[in-house]
């Protein structure tokens, strides 16, 4: 742990000389706090999943739900996803708290199954996991493990960990593929993009990040969401666009031939007494 915080104090520091200042030991200190705690929250079942519904914009129905893992630690309280995920990649636990993950998330799709929600339900893959030596071993042993069903699975990629070993990419999504899995590309537009490689990745659908719309609150245009988009329909990806906050936003997302959405407009991520609430009550609603 002091690695870390040793490694930044270098980063900073002049000639031998660190300076600290109270923004970063608090930075370097929760991050230590967080990877002391990080090892037992697995056995102390401090996590949970949450699920965010996606909507079919033409339908208006619940196609399928993300899973989002939640941490509340006992010391710390929540503690969110983007502070320690990318700890777990650095501090070795990554692949169980994904195993877990991904056990949890068939879990539930079963239980909507069973409720008459045949949906789909996408995870997360953290780009450490993925390019992990033993990742596709580990995968189709969980999908024997729980029986899940691939093809109603989508597992979310982002540009960054596809783009750094592209041919090594290919390999691995070309075997999850094969599996029968959805690949996504999640937080679309963000990383170090992106179009010259698009095309030979065997994916099947773009999420166009929250940021793109994030601050459109009047009926104008958002010329990069249309551009993505049209690279999308060029391409045959799906678009799925995330964040939308309002009406406004669905009614431009939708002009551009956006086919789905996720966004507080819609549901925020909910346990999963909420979730199934939420899908007994779209349902009554048909
Ligand atoms: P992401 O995969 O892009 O997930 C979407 C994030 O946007 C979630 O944050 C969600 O709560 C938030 N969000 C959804 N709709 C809206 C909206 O309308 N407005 C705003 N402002 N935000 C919205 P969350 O749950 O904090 O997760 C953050 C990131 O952490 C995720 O981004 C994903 O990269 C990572 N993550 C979450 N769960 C997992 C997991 O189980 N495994 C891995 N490897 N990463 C995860
Ligand atoms: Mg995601
Ligand atoms: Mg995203
Ligand atoms: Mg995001």
């Amino acid at each position: 742990c002091a690695d870390i915080a040793m490694s930044e104090a270098k980063l900073k520091g002049k000639d031998n000389i660190v300076y600290f200042n109270d923004q970063m030991r608090i930075n370097s200190n929760r991050k230590i706090e967080i990877l002391n705690l990080l090892h037992q929250a697995l056995e102390q079942k401090e996590f949970k999943l949450h699920f965010q519904p996606i909507v079919s914009l033409e339908s208006k129905k619940v196609v399928g739900v993300e899973a989002l893992i939640r941490w509340f630690s006992k010391q710390k309280g929540y503690i969110p996803p983007l502070d320690f995920i990318p700890l777990a990649e650095r501090s070795g636990n990554i692949r169980e708290i994904s195993e877990w993950v991904f056990k949890e998330a068939v879990t539930m799709q079963n239980k909507l199954d069973a409720l008459g929600y045949p949906i789909k339900i996408s995870i997360n893959v953290s780009a450490k996991a993925l390019m992990s030596p033993k990742f596709l071993q580990a995968v189709s042993k969980l999908v024997k493990e729980t029986k899940a069903d691939p093809t109603r699975i989508e597992l979310e990629l982002t540009e960054t960990a596809l783009i750094e070993d592209i041919r090594e990419s290919i390999r691995i999504l070309k075997s999850l593929k094969q599996m029968g899995f959805i690949i996504s590309i999640d937080d679309f537009g963000t990383g170090y993009s992106s179009l010259a490689y698009l095309h030979k990745l065997p994916i099947d659908i773009l999420k166009i990040d929250r940021t793109f719309i994030h601050s459109v609150t009047t009926d104008t245009e958002i010329p990069v969401v249309e551009f993505m988009v049209n690279i999308a329909k060029e391409l045959d990806l799906s678009v799925i666009i995330e964040g939308v906050e309002t009406e406004i936003q669905e009614r431009i997302v939708k002009r551009y031939g956006c086919q789905y959405a996720q966004g507080y407009y819609y549901s925020m991520p909910l346990d999963e007494t909420d979730l199934i609430a939420f899908m007994t009550h779209e349902a009554s609603n048909e």
